[in-house]
């Protein structure tokens, strides 16, 4: 049996990041995913802090000819006057966030990792695990069992790591699919992106780095996905510009349609002996509010503090008290992310008439008064670490 120091269940960004970020940890670190990382067809709309942590590895330089830039967001709902421009130049910055296809953000992760001495990297996943006072075994579907004195699962929304250690977790099933998909339009999109809200649900389009392509998030009810993954590209486009309108001007094709479906899963305690979970595995939210990755991140900022600490104090990672430390320093981001994450969906969705009232009240509120919207923003953006609303 192998020993490491600590094992990253995982193969996607928020354990290739950790990874990365620990590689200059005096440990003996191992990554175990089942073959190569995996990614989709949507974009991740990344705040302010993201960008630092992507820099601080030199990811970012390496993703510049891929990233579109959020300067403007224009948010509305459907047959509803009220309207809402949230501009970066309203808090003096030249960007209110970023736009990464995921494709690009893995690749630039795993030639990261592949250059890095201390990691071990496992084509396996993990069938059984056993927790000791000091250790922890992991028995692999490929005949071999490793251990560590830590295991982190960052190995996502259905989480076998967590399903192991029989970590409890809440679940909010949306009974709604996100449909993504890669957008060329007529007019130049001019580092604007959109939320629009529609009773079937919201409509994100993203600029991306063509000045002419936007990344799509349309989340319909669940029981139209197969028509909207089978239906003519011409079909779609129709139902898509009928729901959007033409403000963004005319879609002309819809690239590698895909589903993703939408339910929001929340561990309140992503500890137990020996392991922790992280990422979508311990809170996988509504993609509305562009909160995912973008907390996950801060999670993993703050965790790589604390384990170095660790471990230049030559202590043990997995220290019950170093993650009941890490659970107590991000519990109130977790809390405030997850009911903006919940709620928006649901508040805009909702078409009773008090409701529909307020809520333009609130856009037109924003609208008129700047230093709301400026306060606004300035939360979008990130700035203050947390929430960002960039789609
Ligand atoms: C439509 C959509 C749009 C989104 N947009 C945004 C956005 O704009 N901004 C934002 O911040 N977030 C966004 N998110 C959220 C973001 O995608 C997630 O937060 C992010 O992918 C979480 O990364 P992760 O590494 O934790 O999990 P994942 O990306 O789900 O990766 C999990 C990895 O674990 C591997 N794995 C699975 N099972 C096992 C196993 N048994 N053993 C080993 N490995 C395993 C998988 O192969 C995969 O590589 C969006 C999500 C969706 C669905």
């Amino acid at each position: 049996m192998d020993n490491y120091d600590l094992i990253i269940v995982g193969g996607g960004p928020v354990a290739g990041i950790l990874a990365a970020l620990l590689a200059d940890a005096p440990w003996k670190i191992a990554v175990v995913a089942p073959g190569q990382p995996t990614a989709g067809s949507r974009a991740i709309a990344l705040n302010h802090s993201s960008r630092q942590t992507l820099q601080s590895l030199n990811l970012w330089q390496a993703l510049a000819g891929h990233t579109g830039k959020i300067r403007k967001i224009e948010v509305s709902r459907r047959g509803e006057p009220g309207k809402t421009h949230l501009s970066a130049a309203d808090i003096n910055t030249a960007e209110l966030g970023w736009v990464i296809p995921e494709k690009q953000l893995m690749t630039a992760i795993s030639a990261r990792l592949s250059t890095l001495s201390n990691l071990t990297s496992i084509p396996a996943t993990p069938l059984s695990i056993d927790q000791q006072e000091n250790s922890i075994t992991l028995e692999l579907d490929t005949a071999t069992s490793i251990s560590a004195r830590l295991a982190i699962g960052a190995d996502g929304a259905a989480s076998k790591l967590r399903q192991l250690a029989g970590l409890k977790f809440n679940e909010h099933d949306f009974h709604s699919v996100a449909i993504c998909a890669s957008m060329t339009v007529t007019q130049p999109h001019q580092n604007q992106a959109w939320e629009r809200f529609t009773n079937s649900g919201p409509i994100a389009l993203l600029p991306l780095a063509d000045s002419h392509l936007y990344s799509l998030v349309w989340c319909v009810d669940a029981r139209d996905t197969d028509d909207l993954l089978g239906c003519s590209n011409s079909d779609f486009l129709n139902r898509l510009q009928q729901q959007f309108g033409y403000a963004a001007g005319r879609f002309t094709a819809a690239i590698d349609r895909t589903a993703y479906p939408l339910v929001q899963r929340t561990c309140q305690r992503p500890t137990a002996d020996r392991l922790l979970l992280i990422g979508s595995a311990a809170r996988h939210l509504h993609p509305v509010g562009g909160q995912g990755l973008n907390l996950a991140l801060r999670d993993v900022v703050v965790l790589t503090e604390i384990l170095k600490q660790a471990a230049r104090e030559v202590g043990d990672p997995g220290n019950p008290l170093l993650l009941q430390q890490y659970c107590d320093q991000r519990k109130v981001d977790w809390r405030t992310t997850e009911r903006f994450s919940g709620q928006l969906p649901g508040l805009f969705a909702e078409h009773r008439q008090p409701l529909t009232l307020s809520r333009n009240l609130a856009l037109t509120a924003l609208e008129l008064i700047p230093p709301l919207r400026r306060a606004f923003v300035r939360r979008a953006a990130g700035q203050f670490g947390f929430r960002p609303l960039n789609r």
